[in-house]
């Protein structure tokens, strides 16, 4: 290298789009010695290598809220790196695969083993999700006060909050009781629950009563019976009241819970989701999910703003689950280079997971930075690449 200071890597000529630090402009953005260096108009690229990024969105490396990525051991675990960082996402947490039981599997074979950030929501019950056709409440001792605390205690790193299904074939007729007992197991250790909905016994106001400012909803544009919306189409007033006082809500897509009809009347009352979620697992990231940027480009085309998509899959879920602090969510100089590119391509078919499909522009993660290096990214799963 000459004397010149150069960067090791210039993305060049894209919109900036960081809703942390409330920039939206065009600029470069240098990299070097893993860190963010510059961001700014007309970087010198001398000695650098140069991403061209002219008419592509520049922004956080994606943090997917809500995902099973526990592979090998649960019927329902995708391939982390895989699944979510050669797709555009450098940090994700596991929603519940894990259960105290099974957590020093997961650490082995998912937090050690993969590049990508991991968290997770430990399932209350010591069983966690292993197998689908089994719900793992309906044994009601599986929930494990002291097991589940042990867990969180032990690895304060790692377990971010717990999660509870409450679909009826989960928590059979004992879902006040579990709840509960949930609610007070998170409170105990100072976390989050996040709650899935969809299929519970009773409608969902009557599991936001029992929720706290910080609680998260999973599934909130479902298709199942007990969604958010009223008979006529708007939020419930239970659901918006919930949010008022501080209860989160997630899209978690799924296999089966993001219907484009629900989304779309939701998002036209200004209903958003405070967390944007793909809930892939290894039963729906060949479709209909795909990935965390086909469920941005999927409300994206059903009204839901660009900023606003790409805030609720950067900030709010690195605030939520405590990795702001390790510069997740964010493009700051002097932070780890954690960059995501997205590009827009031609429109394409995309389903939701009630049997119907909007047809539509598709956000294509072109160029991922984690930690300052180049990773290689995986096409599409969802056909060629447009
Ligand atoms: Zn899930």
């Amino acid at each position: 290298m000459s004397d010149i200071q150069g960067y090791d890597l210039v993305l060049k000529g894209g919109t900036v789009l960081d809703p942390a630090n409330g920039r939206n402009e065009r600029a470069d953005v240098a990299i070097s010695g893993g860190t963010i260096a510059a961001i700014g108009p007309d970087l010198a690229t001398d000695g650098a290598q140069v991403v061209d990024c002219a008419g592509s969105t520049v922004v956080p490396g994606l943090v997917e809220g809500h995902s099973h990525i526990f592979q090998d051991v649960s019927k329902v675990g995708a391939p982390a790196d895989e699944a979510h960082l050669r797709r555009g996402v450098v940090a994700v947490a596991d929603a519940g695969t894990a259960g105290a039981s099974t957590f020093d599997a997961f650490r082995k074979v998912v937090v050690d083993a993969n590049e990508i950030r991991v968290v997770n929501f430990l399932n209350v019950s010591v069983l966690g999700l292993i197998d689908f056709r089994f719900g793992e409440l309906l044994n009601p001792d599986t929930l494990v006060v002291e097991d589940a605390l042990e867990a969180a205690a032990n690895h304060p790193g790692i377990v971010r909050g717990f999660k509870i299904r409450l679909s009826e074939d989960v928590v059979g007729h004992h879902w006040q009781a579990l709840l509960k007992k949930s609610v007070s197991l998170a409170e105990q250790a100072g976390l989050p629950l996040m709650v899935h909905i969809g299929e519970t016994e009773e409608p969902v106001p009557a599991v936001l009563d029992y929720l706290r400012a910080g609680d998260i909803v999973a599934h909130c544009y479902t298709g199942k019976p007990h969604g958010i919306l009223a008979d006529d189409g708007t939020v419930l007033p239970g659901v918006m009241a919930a949010r008022e006082r501080g209860v989160l809500f997630d899209s978690a897509h799924g296999k089966s819970n993001l219907s484009f009809e629900v989304a779309k009347r939701a998002i036209a009352d200004g209903f958003l989701p405070d967390i944007l979620s793909s809930d892939t697992s290894a039963r729906n990231w060949r479709g209909p999910v795909f990935d965390l940027v086909t469920s941005i480009s999927k409300l994206r085309a059903l009204g839901a703003p660009l900023d606003e998509c790409i805030r609720r899959a950067t900030i709010v879920p690195a605030q939520v689950l405590g990795l702001d602090g390790e510069g997740y969510g964010r493009l700051d100089v002097g932070g780890t280079a954690n960059v995501t590119v997205l590009t827009e391509t031609a429109e394409v078919t995309l389903p939701d997971a009630s049997g119907n499909s909007i047809v539509a522009p598709r956000l294509e993660p072109t160029t991922v930075v984690h930690k300052g290096a180049l990773v290689e990214t995986t096409p599409w799963r969802g056909g060629a690449s447009a």
